[in-house]
């Protein structure tokens, strides 16, 4: 995997735990489904999202996912069915001094958007 810069504000949370990802559906996947090639937009990386966010639709670890993506601030890729995109809107609207940065409580935050991550599947269903 390519090593990827980091946004200033991204890191790994002191109590991150990784168990989770033995038993992630993504594991059997094609890996590039999750992170976008430079340069890619509009309908292909649409296209190649909901392909992803597919994936996590039958994740058995998908909160698990989305909490860990969520607290450290992850710039890229697919986790826990949330684009990159959604994430951002996440960062934006959480005030940095509050961000929630114990295990859970990203999930907790941001509820809603994972909550409403896989909906753009039942559009195309
Ligand atoms: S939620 Fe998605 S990205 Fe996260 S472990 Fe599961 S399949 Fe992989």
């Amino acid at each position: 995997m390519v090593d990827m810069p980091q946004q200033p504000l991204a890191q790994v949370p002191q109590d991150a735990v990784w168990d989770w990802q033995e038993h992630g559906s993504c594991r059997k996947a094609d890996p590039s489904l999750f992170f976008h090639p430079q340069n890619e937009r509009g309908s292909a990386r649409r296209s190649r999202d909901l392909a992803a966010k597919a994936v996590c639709a039958s994740c058995p670890v998908r909160i698990e996912c989305a909490d860990y993506a969520v607290r450290a601030r992850e710039p890229y890729g697919v986790w826990g069915g949330l684009t990159e995109e959604e994430r951002e809107a996440i960062y934006a609207r959480i005030d940095i001094a509050e961000y929630p940065r114990q295990r859970g409580q990203g999930a907790i935050a941001a509820a809603e958007e994972i909550d409403q991550a896989l909906r753009p599947l039942a559009v195309i269903a």
